[in-house]
């Protein structure tokens, strides 16, 4: 088995088993009618489907094979998926957000169709949200104490309510449909997110929760201006850092520090290969800022270590509200689901943008 493998699997297991306000998936509109209603009605519901399987549906087992009407939620798998990067709370725009600032964020998303997803499902494209819905991914950088902290209680440690986690969990508390979907990026210094508690003990609450963790480089350098020589250490000490907290972890992200990437003659290299005995390889590079359409794992643009974010802020061309927005008056260039995170639904106009990674791994619908 690969590495590769080993490490999503591993990734994987950790949201499963731990992902605390994820709720079930819930069955698509169409399926939900169909299969509370008597077998004739069914059918009824079944013939004006776009998408359905078999139009002489009778039984339970038949009804399950009933998937949304794609038309009807105007589903767009090959759509723009936005990944946002945050820092932490703090009035210091733009980027930084308020406790104030960063909860109008959670609840623009929840009241517009957005649902979090986490960085796997994002890389994987495993998407899975109800139908109708649009993924969004929110990123973290820095490793700071008002990113996320730990607080002390007489239960043991707890996130301090205060910090964009903290917030974010309160969310998610209120909002169980809202998904889960955060990544924090940090340094290999001692004293990522705060101090109470250590780096372990801080790590091991974001892992038991859900969020997944990645690479920003030793000492945030810009990795545009280092040597093939430096870029290996700044991006290999990380790593290690990691490796002796969990021998078994590798990550699989990193955000380049001021968006810049590793010069274009070393970048893969520099990203993939080995610093004082730890090996690494990292599946994504996120930018900083809009570098690019926010097109999906699957679509024939897609650039896994030239990924672009959006600027978690308010007030200038291309940051998040910006954005928000933007997508409000181009729906169709949104990704919308269908509700089933093994299919990938196309509609035609698009369907030239399918890519072989698509083809070989879902079963691609195109309408
Ligand atoms: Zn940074």
């Amino acid at each position: 088995m690969s590495r590769k493998l080993l490490t999503l699997l591993l990734t994987v297991s950790i949201i499963a088993s731990l992902a605390s306000c994820k709720v079930e998936p819930a069955m698509t509109e169409a399926l939900t009618k169909a299969s509370s209603a008597e077998s004739t009605t069914v059918s009824q519901t079944i013939s004006t489907s776009e998408s359905i399987e078999e139009t002489t549906a009778t039984t339970t087992a038949d009804v399950k094979k009933i998937t949304t009407d794609y038309k009807e939620f105007k589903v767009n798998e090959q759509g723009h998926i936005m990944v946002v990067m945050y820092h932490g709370i703090i009035d210091n725009p733009p980027y930084h957000r308020t406790k104030e600032q960063f909860t109008k964020d959670l609840q623009y998303m929840y009241d517009h169709g957005y649902r979090l997803i986490t960085l796997a499902d994002y890389l994987s494209g495993h998407i899975d949200v109800e139908a109708g819905m649009t993924p969004i991914h929110l990123t973290f950088d820095d490793g700071l104490d008002t990113t996320f902290a730990l607080k002390e209680t007489a239960d043991g440690f707890d996130v301090d309510e205060n910090t964009a986690i903290g917030i974010l969990e309160d969310f998610c508390a209120k909002h169980p449909d809202f998904g889960r979907g955060a990544s924090l990026y940090f340094h290999d210094q001692k004293t990522n997110f705060g101090e109470v508690g250590t780096d372990k003990e801080r790590f091991d609450w974001l892992l038991e929760h859900g969020y997944e963790l990645g690479n920003h480089t030793a000492t945030h350098d810009n990795l545009g201006k280092l040597s093939k020589e430096n870029v290996i250490k700044e991006v290999g000490r990380v790593e290690k850092y990691v490796n002796s907290l969990y021998p078994d972890m590798h990550l699989t992200a990193i955000t380049y520090p001021f968006g810049a990437r590793p010069d274009s003659s070393y970048r893969t290299a520099a990203l993939k290969g080995e610093y004082e005995g730890v090996k690494y390889n990292y599946q994504i590079g996120l930018r900083e800022g809009p570098s690019g359409p926010f097109v999906p794992v699957t679509h024939n643009k897609f650039q896994a270590l030239n990924a672009p974010r959006v600027r978690g802020s308010e007030g200038a061309n291309g940051d998040l509200w910006w954005y928000f927005d933007y997508y409000d008056k181009n729906p169709s260039l949104k990704y919308i689901s269908d509700g089933n995170p093994d299919t990938l639904v196309v509609p035609e106009k698009r369907s030239a943008t399918i890519n072989d990674y698509a083809k070989e791994n879902f079963e691609v619908i195109i309408y």
